[in-house]
């Protein structure tokens, strides 16, 4: 029975987590689960031992971006193990979506049960050392956000990232997400702008196909630090036939650069 707790609650394997970072969006479709995977590219890029966490219980997607989604989550006696993308062992990646015996299947679950699931993966998952952990959320603020923050905050998370596009709609829905982040007590690291403009390929020129500039604006209305933009890139969506997953995509692609700053600032 996956679902087996393995641990007392008094020990946490976070506790030897140095960095856990949460990411959050307004909305779904803003970028927030391939800027969650670019960031952890990024860091560990940068010689970081990372850990990607999914909680993104309705839509799990962080699997099929690495090309993991016909995992099963093994069992060591410290709990269950993430999986890795490497033979070093230095990207992790644990979602529900491993613990499903068809990966389409919807989950359906009542909220008592998401927050018993959600406890179980902030507290059963044996990441053994690691310099950063990046949790992937649901869009807007649910039940399980609010089950992820009480439960982080013994671990002093250093706090939440933002994600938007330039569009006021999605900036207003991430007003909503400082709020929210204020109420429960969550430091937020800042506000990144995804989608923020396109770079053509061919002649550099920057359009700015959803406008620019909103997620750096609300950074500055709301005193919150802007941690900088990523454009809309062709190549992370590019269907080729190079057997090349959406990660590698993404990490041999020209928006990586901007990521690297973002990193770069942690
Ligand atoms: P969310 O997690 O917010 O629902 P996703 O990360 O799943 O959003 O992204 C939604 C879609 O937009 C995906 O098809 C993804 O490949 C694409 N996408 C995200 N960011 C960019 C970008 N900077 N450039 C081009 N496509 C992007």
């Amino acid at each position: 029975d996956c679902t087996q707790a393995f641990v007392a609650d008094d020990l946490c394997h976070l506790s030897t987590v140095r960095h856990v970072i949460l990411i959050l969006s307004g909305k779904g479709g803003v970028g927030k689960s391939t800027v969650a995977t670019q960031l952890t590219l990024g860091l560990k890029a940068a010689g970081k031992k990372v850990g990607i966490l999914d909680i993104d219980l309705c839509g799990p997607s962080i699997p099929k971006m690495f090309n993991l989604s016909n995992q099963d989550i093994h069992q060591c006696s410290e709990g269950w193990l993430p999986v890795y993308v490497d033979k070093e062992q230095t990207l992790g990646v644990m979602s529900i979506s491993f613990l499903l015996e068809d990966q389409n299947d919807a989950v359906v679950w009542r909220g008592p049960k998401k927050t018993a699931m959600i406890k179980q993966f902030l507290n059963d998952v044996y990441w053994k050392d690691l310099d950063y952990l990046i949790i992937d959320t649901p869009p807007g603020t649910s039940d399980e956000h609010i089950t992820v923050m009480e439960n982080l905050k013994q671990y002093n998370p250093d706090g939440a990232i933002l994600v938007t596009t330039p569009q006021a709609v999605s900036v207003g829905d991430v007003r909503r997400e400082l709020t929210f982040c204020k109420k429960t007590h969550i430091p937020v690291i800042g506000i990144i702008e995804n989608m923020s403009g396109f770079v053509c390929p061919n002649c550099s020129e920057c359009t700015n196909i959803f406008s620019k500039g909103g997620g750096e604006a609300l950074a500055k209305q709301s005193g919150v630090p802007f941690l900088g933009c990523i454009p809309i890139d062709p190549q992370i969506t590019q269907t080729t036939d190079d057997n090349q997953t959406f990660a590698q995509r993404c990490l041999n692609s020209s928006s990586m650069s901007s990521i690297q700053k973002i990193v770069d600032k942690f």
